[in-house]
């Protein structure tokens, strides 16, 4: 198993956002679906480091992820792309890349980072040394993704990509995710938009109040 969740609990004072919460993942693309509120970007934190469990268990290839930092966990290979995107502004596109590629140090891998961004996101490639605070909304998501991948990760972590785009633009970046799936990298899509996310992915979970509510298969789950 690459990723695995088993019975994560979190609580925001005595708000329980997650409740004994599980689940697994291998290749693929995974729909993390379900209402606002249901625990969804939480359990995108926990997994990636940025807010403690209280309980449970997490693994990436049988090691113990738990609340580890999140640097090292970057370092692992899980890398996220956040909701509401956090691009610096004043930086360049070709810049908040580099800032993605933080964890690797070799110079040839980083290049081939560059490379394979810039073949997935030939817009970014054009757009390298503009302002990424002048990018209009569909670019600034595609930065956001492309920056995630400069870490080179095994698993990638996307928390609502569809969130206020065009349609035809929402059309294109999944398109994106499902090439980038192509070359070995698992995704997990957080998403509202589940019709669109379920045409995409192999899996989907649904969650409510913090729970699996159902979860499948996605062409059965569409259904
Ligand atoms: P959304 O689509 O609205 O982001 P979500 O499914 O991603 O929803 P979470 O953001 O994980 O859900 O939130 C789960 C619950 O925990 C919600 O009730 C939310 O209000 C609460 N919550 C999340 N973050 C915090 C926080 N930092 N402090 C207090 N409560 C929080």
């Amino acid at each position: 198993m690459i990723l695995e969740i088993n019975n994560l609990s979190k609580k925001y004072g005595d708000k329980k956002a997650l409740n004994k919460f599980s689940c697994k993942f291998t290749e693929g693309i995974y729909g993390l679906l379900g209402p606002n509120g249901a625990g969804k970007t939480t359990t995108l934190q926990t997994v990636s480091g940025l807010v403690p469990a209280d309980a449970g268990k997490i693994k990436f290839y049988d090691q113990d992820i738990t609340n580890m930092d999140a640097e090292k966990i970057a370092a692992l290979g899980i890398a996220q792309s956040p909701e509401g995107r956090q691009i610096f502004g004043d930086l360049t596109v070709a810049e908040n890349l580099k800032v993605g590629a933080f964890t690797l140090k070799d110079r040839k891998v980083i290049n081939e980072c560059y490379e394979r961004v810039y073949h997935h996101f030939p817009l970014l490639k054009e757009r390298s040394k503009q302002q990424a605070g002048t990018l209009s909304g569909g670019e600034l998501q595609m930065l956001a993704i492309a920056r995630a991948l400069m870490s080179n990760p095994k698993v990638l972590l996307l928390d609502e990509p569809s969130l206020g785009l065009a349609p035809l633009i929402v059309q294109n970046i999944f398109k994106i995710i499902s090439e980038i799936k192509k070359e070995g990298t698992t995704v997990v899509i957080v998403e509202q938009n589940a019709l669109q996310t379920l045409k995409i992915a192999d899996y989907g979970y649904v969650l409510e109040l913090g729970e699996i509510n159902i979860s499948g298969d996605a062409g059965v789950l569409i259904k």
